[in-house]
């Protein structure tokens, strides 16, 4: 569903959204949130299209700011402005983006990066991976759906993009209203190989058909880490993609790696670029089921100095939260199983539904019941180029272990 372009009505007409008396804990701390049961909804505040432009103020009178509503969310209002009359325009998105790319520039020296983690750059519902002069674009809320061409204006001014694609086929769209959507909003077509600079690798993605924005610049530094244990030892990467962990690894000197991945496609992504970045000999690449290959290679007694699990989420709705960490459970007792005495371990989860508690927890027993003694050695999220917002701690989705085992 689309939204009006409202961002040209005078702030002053916009509706104005009450809080029920003694709600909104969190939007009084300061999140930029507000949930469907914390707001009083007359007839025509519920008529109001998805995505509307609004006013949130207290029973108290205290104005909250410049919010996006979507009546049918349970995040109903995500704050775009602390000022209750901002005008939210091309020039509005250029300042947010500024401040954006101004940290990014500060972290990297490569134009790679993720320029925009929602909430976390005070861009809620938007996401904006840079690949050198290609943008990738992903919105997932009515409410920035609806402010697009004031994005793609203040993106284009920014930055003088050649390439800017919109990713719309993210699940949370459809919560939200709005429909799968793929296409280019500025420049020829993307094509289906691009270089992804990260670490002194050029990785290939396909940002046209690949998971997510095509790459995962989130583990970066997680990559770096284990490149640097990796060194003349051997590697297995058991959910490889386009050879994130595995080619930053046999680079960086490892003796043999191993990846896995049950994508052909994104196989074929990380074998091209081994061969581009003259690691090709040292590097296997196998079209498999990671908990198959762990059992079978565990039968055949084989061991890895190096094992990386990496794997897509597995607790993916909150009601799969027992299942998910049963899964994690196995998948850290198999991937024990195979990694050498006096060798490392990396356990990830980018499930935004377990706690990093729980999921630390299952690591413990997995590896336990693998028979092995473990140090934990380093805890990680995402890189710097993915922040949350101070008052959205939930929001960091990513946990990264990293083991020496006995
Ligand atoms: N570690 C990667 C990201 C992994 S994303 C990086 O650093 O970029 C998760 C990957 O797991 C996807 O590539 C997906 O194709 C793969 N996958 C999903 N199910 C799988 C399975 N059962 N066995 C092996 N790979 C699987």
């Amino acid at each position: 569903m689309q939204a009006p372009d409202h961002s040209h009505i005078p702030s002053s007409t916009r509706p104005v959204l009450r809080l029920k008396p003694r709600e909104g804990r969190r939007v009084r701390a300061g999140a930029p949130w507000v949930f469907s049961n914390e707001i009083l909804l007359s007839p025509e505040h519920k008529a109001l299209q998805p995505g509307s432009l609004v006013e949130v103020v207290g029973d108290d009178g205290r104005a909250f700011g410049t919010f996006c509503f979507n009546p049918k969310t349970l995040i109903a209002l995500r704050r775009l402005d602390p000022d209750p009359r901002a005008v939210i325009d091309m020039a509005w998105f250029m300042m947010r983006l500024s401040r954006a790319l101004a940290i990014r520039e500060a972290l990297y020296e490569r134009p790679y990066y993720r320029l925009v983690h929602a909430e976390g750059d005070g861009l809620p519902g938007l996401v904006v991976d840079r690949f050198g002069d290609v943008l990738i674009v992903q919105i997932t809320t009515a409410g920035m759906d609806a402010l697009l061409p004031q994005l793609t204006d203040a993106l284009r001014q920014l930055l003088a993009p050649a390439q800017i694609m919109l990713r719309g086929d993210a699940q949370a769209r459809l919560l939200e209203g709005l429909k799968p959507e793929v296409r280019t909003l500025h420049g020829p077509d993307l094509s289906d190989r691009l270089v992804v600079e990260e670490n002194g690798v050029r990785y290939r993605a396909d940002l046209v058909h690949g998971q997510k924005t095509g790459w995962y610049f989130d583990q970066r530094d997680n990559r770096a880490f284990m490149a640097g244990l990796a060194r003349e030892r051997s590697v297995l990467d058991c959910y490889t993609y386009a050879g994130g962990f595995a080619l930053l690894a046999a680079k960086g000197g490892a003796r043999e790696v191993v990846a896995i991945d049950s994508s052909a496609p994104a196989l074929a992504l990380a074998e091209e670029a081994a061969v581009a970045n003259g690691v090709a000999e040292r590097c296997q690449f196998l079209k498999a089921d990671a908990f198959e290959e762990l059992d079978r290679l565990a039968a055949e007694r084989e061991r890895f100095e190096v094992v990386i699990a990496d794997p897509p989420p597995f607790v993916r709705a909150r009601k799969d939260l027992e299942a998910g960490a049963k899964a994690y459970r196995k998948l850290a007792r198999a991937a024990a199983g195979v990694t050498a005495s006096g060798g490392f371990l990396l356990l990830a989860s980018c499930s935004h539904n377990i706690s990093l508690e729980r999921f630390a927890q299952e690591c413990a027993i997995g590896i336990e019941r693998a028979g092995r003694e473990a140090a934990l050695l380093r805890q990680a999220g995402a890189g710097p180029d993915h922040p949350a917002h101070p008052m959205l701690p939930e929001t960091a989705y990513l946990k990264t272990l990293v083991y020496a085992l006995s």
